[in-house]
């Protein structure tokens, strides 16, 4: 799904959001953001845009987790933005495996965003692939994605994955207790879609605020800049 509508505020966005997939709400933020050309982009580039969309410059992602290994709680402050690394200039991948050849193009957000949100993993694999493969022939004979043996997939999914590292954020975490490591993987959807839910709960509670002193309708207030909400709550609030 392409999402164009204009949205204005995190409440809204909060709000409109709920009920989608993750890809499809990756989308609406983009969008939110005025990034609607970001869809059509491979995934590890919506992931970086959605990272500087999101995130205020200069912040932290900061998550509490726990050693694997002896069940430590460890605080872990990561610079999200620096950990999406950059996607091939080439949005296309060239495998051949035997006598197969296969030329896809990387999957995109829309991509991502068209997928059945019920399908299974297999479905939802076959489906991503029929999407990106632009091209492939046996022995020089062309032939569907469909009929393409697993080798052929496994490699073409592991050029893929190359080509967009972006796309799957692993960060290497160590434990100071115990000295274990280990590598997790950092979801840029997740993480913006919680920084948007913590926005709207603070903006919900600034009009709770503004609304009890004056008066004012919810509308009113989240017509107000920033700035003048900020200068109206600081006038309430002791
Ligand atoms: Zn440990």
């Amino acid at each position: 799904m392409t999402s164009h509508h204009q949205v204005g505020n995190a409440l809204d966005v909060w709000e409109i959001g709920l009920s989608m997939t993750p890809a499809a709400r990756a989308l609406l933020l983009l969008g939110a953001a005025g990034r609607h050309d970001a869809g059509s982009r491979p995934v590890g580039e919506r992931d970086r845009a959605l990272l500087q969309a999101c995130l205020p410059a200069g912040r932290w992602l900061d998550a509490v987790t726990e050693c694997p290994s002896c069940g430590s709680q460890l605080d872990v402050e990561l610079d999200p933005a620096a950990l999406v690394a950059p996607t091939a200039s080439e949005p296309q991948v060239s495998v051949v495996c035997g006598e197969y050849r296969v030329v896809a193009r990387l999957p995109t957000g829309d991509d991502l965003a068209q997928l059945s949100p019920s399908g299974l993993v297999e479905e939802l694999r076959t489906a991503l692939l029929a999407r990106c493969v632009v091209s492939a022939d046996h022995a020089g004979r062309a032939v569907e994605s469909s009929v393409l043996p697993e080798p052929v997939l496994l490699a073409v999914e592991s050029a893929m994955a190359a080509a967009d590292p972006g796309a799957d954020v692993q960060v290497t975490l160590s434990c100071a207790e115990c000295g274990a490591e280990w590598s997790s993987s950092l979801d840029p959807v997740r993480f913006a879609w919680t920084s948007v839910e913590h926005a709207a709960r603070r903006l919900a509670v600034d009009v709770h605020t503004l609304a009890q002193a004056y008066g004012w309708s919810e509308a009113e207030i989240l017509r107000l800049s920033p700035f003048r909400r900020r200068l109206y709550l600081s006038a309430v609030a002791p």
